[in-house]
């Protein structure tokens, strides 16, 4: 394709896209394609002559469409929104023709600085306080775009673990990083995004999942607690992290809690995951949930989800850049250049090398719309939302799950009152596979204080009070026919589900992979008590050895000696201990992937050698 064909066949994409958008309402929300459509409908290998563009495009709408998802459809509710703010896509067009590739400032100036500016605006404009912003007189902190907000978490996490082992390792200087390593532990709340624990498993780290509130808030008494038994029991706490808008629900963690809780502890990295609310603070009358930010050292939101901004676009702040990059820094001598001791080089801010020019499609947004458009935006969805919260309200055959601040609305069919908590839980359930088994609408469920639950989202850019209504019909019309429908229908929709219960749980578990709550996406967990104590013994000491003292590195008697709260603890070689108890062929594929929880074992359960038990002694030397 040459110069004037792009001109040419640009202008048609751009019609393209026009017209998709235009249409979306004639569409079904969702595709009715089974695994493998598509591979059916392409050719094994690729064309060894060129295609006219005429022929791909004619495929585009035949054989791909059929197969979209369409997210920026008006009766798509599900997840949370993903920006597709014009400005954004022209700003992701500019940067994929201008096709630099910013990896230092050297690289491509305008890149880097640009994001460094945008970081600054954004900050600004949600209420972060000045040491998270680069440009700020006496500021050691700043800001960049990653990828996602899993890679936001990571980042963060792989920066708080490099500065704990370099903190352990200049208090224990013969102490292998190894064994240090095995005693850091990071806490977040079972509301948490999954990404957390994620996270956890590439670190390498204990990670302890605590209990939230009946809200689905995390509490500071909680984490208090449980920092205090870990500390106790020998483990390094070193990494909390917090969510300000959670995925199943929207609830946010207790920072005014929370942040005292953590500067008690020294060295403990807070960070703070707003993926989804972090936008809505652009607001001032949202400010208030913000409170608290001043104790984090990390905080991220992805304007690609409530910001109109087109994925990918998540954002991340730190309060202290060189605690990032040291973590992150490799300077081979051809990345090396003559400003890298005074500019930002954001090869170091994050996993990959090269980077995109994404603050452009951000730099668009705020000068198109402004903040006074975005806010406009944000206060719409949440407007909306309470519109439709109402309408729960008003029909008493439902009530309304979660404390409505945004744009998520988590709701349920009220049981009959002799149904039993599981029978409520499969009337939802059965309600929402009718729904979106309809393709009218599509939500997906999330599981609140252990309820199975449905959330509604607003999403679309320019969602109505109509498109609400509407929503509100199908659901309410589904529900009657659900609980008032001839028996007759009601069989014939049993039969349906159970003949298609294998493809069903197959699509619920691809709906709720988004969805928090590890019970959710690893029933192990339901299974899982409070822990107890498994022994009397004390865990292994983080005395100051010599490279040749055996270490208990891996051992499995982690466990708190004497744990009070219902909490989890997710860790690396969980994975491998858990083969001991089941065959791990005969676990789902998806579970044997996933199923990293485990309730810790006593300690000759699953392990190879036997670890000695501490003495009192040997814990006194421990660094706490
Ligand atoms: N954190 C929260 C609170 C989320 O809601 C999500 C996704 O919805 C994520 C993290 C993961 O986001 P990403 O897909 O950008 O990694």
């Amino acid at each position: 394709m040459d110069t004037e064909e792009f001109r040419v066949r640009g202008k048609e994409m751009v019609d393209y896209i026009c017209t998709y958008m235009n249409t979306l309402r004639t569409r079904r929300v969702t595709p009715s394609v089974e695994p493998g459509y598509l591979r059916a409908a392409l050719p094994a290998e690729a064309p060894q002559h060129p295609e006219s563009w005429d022929d791909v495009m004619s495929d585009v709408e035949n054989k791909i469409m059929p197969g979209v998802t369409h997210w920026q459809h008006p009766r798509f509710h599900a997840y949370f929104p993903s920006g597709n703010g014009y400005p954004s896509i022209l700003g992701d067009m500019l940067s994929a023709g201008i096709g630099c590739i910013g990896f230092s400032w050297a690289a491509s100036p305008a890149c880097t600085e640009l994001e460094i500016i945008m970081l600054d605006w954004m900050g600004k404009a949600i209420g972060l306080p000045p040491a998270f912003l680069a440009l700020e007189e006496g500021s050691k902190g700043g800001g960049v775009i990653e990828g996602s907000a899993s890679e936001s978490v990571l980042v963060s996490m792989l920066a708080a673990r490099a500065a704990s082992i370099k903190r352990l390792k200049h208090q224990f200087p013969t102490v292998d990083e190894g064994l240090l390593l095995s005693k850091l532990i990071a806490y977040c709340s079972k509301e948490a995004h999954s990404c957390v624990e994620k996270a956890a498993m590439i670190c390498f780290v204990k990670l302890r999942i605590l209990q939230p509130d009946d809200h689905g808030c995390l509490r500071g008494d909680i984490l208090k607690e449980s920092m205090q038994e870990d500390e106790e029991a020998g483990l390094v706490p070193f990494f909390v992290s917090t969510t300000l808008g959670t995925t199943s629900c929207c609830s946010f963690d207790n920072l005014p809690e929370i942040g005292p809780v953590v500067r008690k502890f020294p060295c403990v990295w807070l960070h703070i995951d707003a993926a989804y609310a972090g936008s809505s603070f652009i607001c001032p009358e949202h400010k208030y949930n913000l409170a608290g930010v001043e104790y984090a050292d990390s905080f991220n939101t992805n304007p690609n989800k409530f910001m109109l901004t087109s994925f990918d676009c998540s954002l991340l702040w730190v309060t202290n850049r060189y605690l990032l990059t040291s973590a992150l820094v490799v300077d081979p001598l051809y990345l090396q250049h003559c400003y890298d001791h005074t500019a930002i080089d954001y090869r170091h801010w994050g996993v990959p090398l090269s980077r995109r020019f994404r603050s452009l499609k951000l730099w668009f947004m705020l000068r198109s719309y402004g903040i006074s458009g975005l806010q406009k935006y944000v206060r719409r969805h949440c407007e909306l939302a309470k519109y439709f919260e109402n309408l729960v309200k008003k029909d008493e055959r439902f009530e309304v799950c979660n404390n409505v601040k945004l744009g998520l609305v988590c709701f349920r069919l009220v049981g009959g009152p002799d149904e039993t908590p599981e029978q409520e839980d499969e009337l939802n359930k059965k309600l929402l596979t009718n729904i979106n088994a309809s393709g009218k609408i599509h939500m997906v469920p999330a599981s609140v204080q252990d309820k199975f639950v449905i959330r509604f989202c607003v999403v679309h850019q320019h969602a109505t009070r109509e498109d609400v209504e509407i929503a509100w019909d199908i659901i309410s019309d589904f529900a009657t026919e659900l609980l008032e429908g001839p028996d007759k229908e009601r069989d014939l929709n049993e039969e349906r589900a159970r003949r298609n219960r294998a493809a069903l749980a197959h699509k619920r578990s691809f709906f709720v992979r988004m969805v928090s709550d590890p019970k959710i996406y690893n029933p192990a967990i339901n299974k899982t008590p409070p822990p107890v104590p498994t022994s009397p013994c004390t865990p292994p000491p983080m005395a100051p050895t010599t490279p040749d003292t055996p270490s208990d590195a891996g051992s499995v008697q982690l466990v708190p000696s004497t744990p009070k709260q219902a909490s989890w603890i997710s860790w690396p070689l969980a994975l491998f201990f858990q083969s001991v108890d089941h065959d791990a062929n005969d676990l789902p594929l998806r579970f044997r992937h996933l199923d990293t929880m485990v309730r810790l074992k006593s300690p000759n359960h699953g392990r190879r050698g036997s670890s000695p038990c501490a003495s009192p002694e040997r814990r006194a030397q421990s660094p706490h």
